[in-house]
């Protein structure tokens, strides 16, 4: 059986068909309204966005939601999670003025921000889910004790796990900081022959992990994985592309592990989550990373459902079905139909995500797109 995802392109002509109305009339197309109620405490989980990158969902956007969610009477909060890398937003304090300084306050977004695991993630409630890789999950606090959600995704790409959308906002992004380490500890990073010993690596880790040791020629990095806490940075810091992980082995499991979150981060409250899709601004990369690269295709809409595992799925879709950006990371798979996230992440298979999502019975890969 198929599933709804509601689609508003994003051409406009007319004050009525400006991005703020499109999403009011997706909420009001998709049901969304019946979702909340005035006893309900609403979690509105965006992504703050890092430091320097300005392709999350833009905090103007959120206020037309928030203002939808109030007509109802319900109460809600606009939230995030502290991460596990170490740069703008892993305590609460870093993470709220890098929020305010991406826009997103209570005079722009119309609710209080709250980091919802805490000043430094302490704020966690373990949910039992019982699946093969963990029993248990650890979820931010405050996201697991609200009533219902509101999850707003920016699709984009990721190097690990090919693209982000709303399952990835829900696995990663309500976990806490030792939630994010159970799933990514299974893939950690490789020293490859070509590193130079330039140490930049060196330089990032937050935990002392690289060690520089020397050699004949010089000096080569190594890791000691007993401290190494999988956050990634030196493999995003490597100019020289000497930092690689196993992508045959590892990043399947990390992709399963991450979908084990996501359906943990539903627990209590399947049929109270809207979830919408940002399809603008489609970087390769995450907006954690303090940068925003070129987009791999041109903006495409805003897509709204109650399925998490189909409004991924057609968003997925509709990028592959856009012809690629030569100016771009894209340096393949440019034709309508080309996978244009295998176009830069080769190594891994987003559509994994939706497999395991769709096995788990988080939703469902048939999808009937409803154009506005
Ligand atoms: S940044 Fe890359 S090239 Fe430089 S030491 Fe680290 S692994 Fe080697
Ligand atoms: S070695 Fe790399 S992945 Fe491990 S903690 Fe250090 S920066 Fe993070």
């Amino acid at each position: 059986m198929s599933n709804k995802v509601y689609f508003a392109d994003l051409r406009s002509r007319s004050n009525l068909e400006n991005k703020g109305n499109k999403i009011v009339n997706l909420f009001d197309k998709a049901g969304f309204k019946e979702l909340f109620t005035p006893e309900d405490l609403v979690a509105v989980k965006v992504h703050f966005g890092e430091r320097g990158n300005d392709s999350y969902v833009s905090p103007v956007m959120i206020r037309y939601l928030v203002d939808k969610i109030k007509e109802n009477g319900a109460k809600m909060f606009v939230t995030d999670t502290n991460t596990l890398y170490y740069g703008s937003r892993h305590n609460a304090v870093s993470h709220l003025e890098t929020a305010i300084l991406n826009g997103f306050d209570y005079s722009v977004v119309g609710a209080p921000l709250i980091i919802a695991d805490g000043l430094t993630s302490e704020n966690e409630e373990i949910v039992e889910i019982n699946q093969k890789h963990f029993k248990k999950v650890k979820i931010a606090g405050d996201l697991a004790k609200s009533t219902s959600m509101v999850v707003v995704s920016h699709f984009k790409g990721h190097g690990l796990s090919g693209f982000g959308g709303a399952l990835k906002n829900l696995a990663m992004g309500c976990a806490t900081i030792a939630g994010k380490l159970d799933q990514h500890k299974c893939a950690k990073p490789i020293i490859k022959d070509n590193c130079n010993g330039c140490a930049i690596c060196f330089d990032s880790c937050p935990t002392d992990a690289i060690i520089m040791k020397s050699v004949d020629n010089g000096l080569i990095a190594s890791i000691e994985y007993g401290s190494c806490v999988a956050c990634m940075n030196c493999m995003d810091s490597c100019e020289n592309e000497a930092i690689d992980v196993d992508w045959k082995n590892d990043i399947p499991l990390f992709v399963e592990r991450m979908m084990e979150y996501a359906y943990g981060a539903l627990n209590g409250k399947e049929n109270k989550i809207a979830y919408f899709n940002f399809l603008v601004n489609i970087t390769p990369d995450c907006d954690c990373v303090p940068w925003s690269d070129a987009p791999m295709v041109p903006d495409i809409g805003i897509l709204a459902s109650n399925d998490p595992v189909a409004i991924d799925t057609a968003s997925y879709d509709l990028v592959n079905s856009q012809k690629g950006f030569k100016n771009s990371l894209l340096d393949k798979n440019f034709k309508k139909g080309e996978d244009k996230f295998k176009g830069v992440w080769d190594g891994v298979d987003g559509t994994k995500q939706l497999e395991y999502a769709e096995k788990m019975g988080m939703g469902t890969r048939e999808y009937e797109l409803i154009r506005l």
